[in-house]
């Protein structure tokens, strides 16, 4: 089928670029007024072929859509999110047998033929800044919506209807703390769209952007001791706690130092800006500063193992990104973790510190509060996302 072809074509021209989506996030689909071709759950859209797209009846997504209009969705989140899914999984075509993606209600809703759904590193320095509502709307006017930080999946899906029937035909539609959707009827619409908002967020910048340094390769604890003279008990405080097999990538860039300052102004970083973030780099870096240092006296082990423990305790896991303050003699972030997961972590890590500095434009980054980065860490459909990136990557 042509569309599909098309589908397909865009779908990997986005995705083939970092500067719109990161780790095989964002989604995309085609309908038609019967059925719903959208990205199956685990599908990278870089590589992206037309199997990799679930086939979903229109006309019962509809139902599922006017069932919970009536009904209401369940308290329970876990409940609510199960009844979700189950719904979805029923709305496909007989013969299918992919997951479809957790924003499939949204694709079905939305006003355009075809649909591309991004997580642009610029796009988030807006949607994940303080100011980013209030400057969306000086920038877009009535082209574009804007929904707050909002639980994904059938909530998100209702949100976006009601926004919809205020108006009815935006040019995006911005999530805040995730990233965008736009569309149109064909594939020339939808590139044009993108490159419009580029253009115009760029412009809306306050300095120029300035490229990060390059990630470094995957090194052994050993070797990070090696190259940035780690004394040799934190190699092996660390070696015991992340055991054996743990590999790391130490990164530093003139860009990260301002961050490092305080627990403050670190913030951005312990925290999480987007669900892709809390997926792939944890819920958030572990931070070490001047405080802790002087707490323990000097003492840095000590104080890193208080520190990771409070964290292991809030998050129910270790830290993938710790932040070092320069009173460490190593300022920086150490990525540490299985070696499947450094190269990912430290990738969104950077990604993070690019949306941070683009956010400086519009009042500085906000990150998602703590109750909802506990629902996303727990969060079983993340959770499949994360496994299936995992054994395809
Ligand atoms: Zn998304």
């Amino acid at each position: 089928m042509r569309e599909l072809n098309t589908l397909v074509e865009l779908s990997q021209e986005f995705g083939a670029q970092s500067e719109w989506v990161v780790a095989g996030g964002g989604n995309t689909s085609w309908k038609n007024s019967k059925y719903l071709w959208v990205k199956a759950s685990g599908h990278a859209l870089a590589t992206i072929t037309p199997h990799g797209f679930a086939v979903l009846d229109r006309s019962r997504l509809e139902t599922v859509m006017c069932s919970y209009q009536q009904t209401g969705l369940s308290k329970n989140v876990k409940e609510r999110e199960q009844q979700a899914l189950e719904a979805i999984m029923r709305a496909r075509i007989p013969e299918e047998k992919k997951r479809p993606s957790v924003e499939t209600l949204l694709h079905h809703l939305l006003p355009w033929p075809f649909v591309v759904h991004l997580h642009p590193t610029l796009t988030n320095g807006l949607v994940c800044s303080q100011n980013g509502q209030h400057i969306m709307k000086q920038l877009f006017g009535p082209r574009a919506l804007w929904i707050p930080p909002t639980d994904p999946g059938m909530v998100l899906a209702q949100l976006v209807q009601e926004k919809l029937h205020q108006n009815p035909n935006p040019d995006y539609i911005f999530l805040a703390n995730h990233g965008v959707f736009a569309g149109g009827r064909n594939a020339d619409e939808v590139q044009q769209k993108y490159k419009q908002l580029n253009r115009i967020l760029l412009n809306a910048l306050k300095k120029p952007q300035l490229s990060l340094q390059k990630i470094p390769p995957i090194k052994s604890l050993q070797e990070l001791q090696h190259i940035h003279d780690i004394p040799q008990g934190f190699t092996l405080a660390l070696q015991e706690t992340y055991g054996m097999k743990a590999q790391g990538i130490f990164y530093q860039d003139k860009e990260l130092f301002p961050y490092l300052e305080s627990s403050l102004t670190a913030q951005p970083l312990t925290g999480s800006l987007t669900p892709d973030h809390i997926v792939y780099s944890g819920p958030g870096a572990l931070y070490l500063g001047p405080q802790e240092w002087e707490k323990t006296k000097g003492d840095g082990i000590q104080a890193w193992s208080q520190a990771c423990n409070s964290y292991q305790k809030k998050w129910g896991k270790l830290p993938l990104v710790t932040l070092f303050h320069r009173d460490w003699s190593l300022p920086g972030a150490l990525i540490l973790g299985h070696p499947e997961q450094v190269n990912l972590a430290a990738q969104l890590f950077q990604n993070a510190l690019e949306i941070c500095m683009y956010s400086q434009s519009f009042g500085g980054a906000k990150p998602l509060d703590d109750s909802f980065v506990h629902f996303i860490v727990n969060w079983e459909a993340e959770n499949y996302r994360q496994q299936v990136a995992q054994s395809t990557l």
